[in-house]
């Protein structure tokens, strides 16, 4: 039997979300196999090719090791340093097709659930679903009709895509748009 994943506060199903998979390699940093390996994106300066495990990303031993962050966060007034720091440092990232802010409600980081196309959704978000088109047009500045066709034409393997998060106080779910 596999053990359970760490947690991740803000990235709470990273093997749902993609940026964690299945794998029997060994990690890089413990050298352990343990079942699951790390595929989203890293921040580092020299090559970096190393397989992670998510137990020495949660634990911070990657970032310590090799300097490795897994996201680039801009600094925010409504962040908190410490936070920040788990963001970048001990949070599995987000793999997205251009640079994205890691979106703030209730002055907290929202937890990133998943990439999703129309078909996810429709499957997992009905509520995102149905307020998406008229909150994308004023965020995008479009029309009722091109927001809605937008909505429909998003795919969770290619852009456009939308990447839903939601907010650990207030619950409030929201949506982030990707192009390439
Ligand atoms: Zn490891
Ligand atoms: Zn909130």
């Amino acid at each position: 039997m596999r053990e359970p994943l760490p947690t991740f506060r803000f990235h709470p199903d990273p093997v749902q979300s993609g940026a964690v998979e299945p794998s029997p390699e060994p990690c890089g940093c413990c050298g352990k196999a343990r079942g699951h390996v790390y595929t989203g994106p890293c921040y580092v300066e020299d090559d970096f090719d190393a397989v992670l495990c998510p137990w020495c990303i949660a634990d911070g031993s990657a970032f310590r090791r090799f300097g490795v962050t897994f996201a680039d966060i801009e600094p925010q007034p409504d962040f908190d340093p410490r936070i920040a720091a788990e963001l970048e440092e001990r949070t599995p990232g987000i793999t997205t097709w251009n640079p994205i802010d890691w979106p703030a409600c209730c002055k907290t980081p929202m937890a990133y659930l998943e990439p999703a196309g129309h078909a996810e959704l429709t499957a997992r978000h009905a509520e995102l679903t149905a307020a998406l088109p008229a909150w994308g047009a004023t965020e995008l500045d479009m029309t009722p009709d091109e927001a809605t066709q937008l909505c429909q034409r998003l795919q969770r393997d290619h852009a456009p895509t939308a990447h839903v998060f939601r907010c650990l106080v207030c619950r409030r779910p929201r949506a982030v748009f990707d192009f390439d």
